[in-house]
């Protein structure tokens, strides 16, 4: 007999559980269906893990430079499989914390197993069939492995596998010089690998602005990473023990040699054996599900939340479509995806925060910009902590004097673009920004006095 729910939630990722906490409390009946790890990417193979090794990458960094702060630590080693170890407790108890919430909540059911469409209001979870009047899909997305030349031939990583080593790589070359690839570039080479990151564009990171990019290939190469770019024709070979990876640079030899590979060339959405077909649910051409400004689907039951609807790639987007959505069906807001401004962080050390528009976005835009620009090294923290590598960066539109967006690549990036980031969300121009007193010294302080100091 089919199992009958007032909603059901596919996939315990970033906006699944408090979907399901939401409807609960309502006193909806719920049944959340997850196939293999509560918590999804972000808690298992994404954010939590990676920025536990940062965090220990940092430590290692931090150490090595000791006698620049008048401290005697003597040589430092890394226990890499200690490393693991407390990335493995740290994510272990957040999976769990969320399991045991979910599982003692009432009203809600929890489901481990795949779940398909198989009928626009049923779903098939193992030999269960279930059924409900509305669906959640937060299934999320997978490590996109593209069929390189040669790479059936040898074993590459993705951020998941690499996550369960026990044994530190002695060379990884990352191919894919974009966020989660630099990430663990910067982290291995910390931990005591040879890293060489291979990418077929002429600059990393190459959504942000030249600068940027520039900024950072300098930070990696400046702790021994190999930055191999123009990497036209990418290919596999074994050779004894290791990979020959192809790069066929402009420049440079034109292979080079790892213990490790790790791809980390994008992702793709768990979109493909979902049975959307039969549900009347559309995907587009790379398998994202089509949503409009409210998330739902084409089929007026279903919204698709997080990576899966390619509105965001991250837990935070994946979090606030679930705020969109609930506000809208339980609370009669009318809020909208469109009306969120993109924000992100990249965690290399220093972290590059994040918001709005880059510089050359806002030209693509038409805007006519007046920028605003402050190295780290005139950042009286960040000098104090003896960590001035990058830079801040505001971009303003002339003609309205809205703030467009910001990059601060530097010491705390990661939270001192908030102070940007509410601002534009509370619509603050950057002339009302500069009469904000900040306190010091932080780095968020000089970002009223970039406001202040912007050239056409
Ligand atoms: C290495 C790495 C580092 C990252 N770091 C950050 C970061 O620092 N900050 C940040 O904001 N983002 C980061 N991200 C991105 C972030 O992890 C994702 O954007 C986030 O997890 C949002 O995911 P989601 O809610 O869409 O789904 P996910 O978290 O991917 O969860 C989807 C869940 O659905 C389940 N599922 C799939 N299909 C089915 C099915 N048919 N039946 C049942 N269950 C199913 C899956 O098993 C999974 O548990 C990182 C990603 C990676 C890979």
């Amino acid at each position: 007999m089919n199992r009958r729910f007032d909603a059901i939630v596919i996939g315990a990722g970033q906006a699944g559980p408090p979907m399901v906490g939401r409807l609960a409390a309502a006193g909806q009946k719920v049944a959340l269906i997850e196939r293999k790890l509560i918590g999804g990417t972000c808690v298992n193979t994404g954010c939590t893990p990676t920025k536990t090794l940062v965090a220990s990458a940092y430590a290692a960094h931090l150490a090595r430079r000791a006698a620049d702060f008048g401290v005697n630590v003597g040589p430092v080693g890394v226990d890499f499989a200690a490393v693991m170890a407390r990335k493995s407790n740290v994510v272990g108890n957040s999976r769990s914390r969320l399991g045991d919430w979910l599982r003692d909540m009432a009203n809600c059911t929890v489901l481990e197993g795949h779940a398909r469409f198989v009928s626009p209001t049923t779903i098939r979870v193992g030999d269960d069939v279930l059924e409900a009047e509305r669906f959640f899909i937060n299934v999320g997305g997978r490590a996109a492995i593209p069929d390189f030349p040669g790479r059936d031939q040898v074993r590459t990583l993705t951020n998941t596998t690499l996550l369960g080593l026990d044994v530190l790589p002695r060379c990884l070359v990352v191919v894919g010089g974009s966020y989660v690839g630099l990430e663990f570039a910067q982290v291995f080479r910390r931990f005591g690998a040879a890293v060489t990151v291979v990418e077929k564009a002429p600059r990393l990171v190459s959504r942000e602005d030249e600068e940027v990019s520039h900024a950072i290939r300098k930070i990696l190469e400046a702790e021994g990473i190999e930055v191999r770019l123009e990497s036209e024709c990418i290919r596999f070979e074994p050779r004894g023990a290791d990979i020959a990876v192809g790069v066929n640079c402009m420049s440079g030899d034109p292979e080079v040699l790892g213990s490790h590979v790790l791809l980390a060339v994008g992702r793709r959405p768990n979109t493909d054996d979902l049975g959307l077909e039969v549900a009347g649910v559309e995907v587009d051409a790379h398998g994202y599900i089509v949503v409009d400004e409210s998330l739902k689907t084409s089929a007026p039951h279903i919204w698709a939340l997080g990576d899966c609807n390619g509105r965001g790639a991250f837990t935070h987007t994946s979090y606030n479509d679930f705020e969109i959505a609930a506000a809208n069906l339980l609370d009669g807001a009318a809020r909208k995806v469109g009306d969120r401004t993109p924000v992100y962080a990249l965690y290399v050390d220093p972290p590059l925060g994040r918001a709005g528009l880059t510089e050359a976005e806002a030209r693509a835009k038409g805007h006519a910009v007046r920028i605003g620009r402050r190295p780290m090294t005139r950042v009286a923290r960040a000098v104090e902590k003896g960590e001035t590598q990058g830079f801040m960066k505001v971009v303003v539109d002339s003609d309205t004097d809205a703030i467009l967006g910001a990059a601060i690549l530097g010491v705390g990036g990661d939270e001192a673009i908030h102070g940007v980031i509410e601002a534009m969300a509370a619509g603050v121009t950057a002339s009302a920004y500069t009469r904000v007193m900040a306190i010091h010294p932080t780095v968020s302080e000089l970002v009223p006095t970039i406001f202040g100091e912007l050239s056409p």
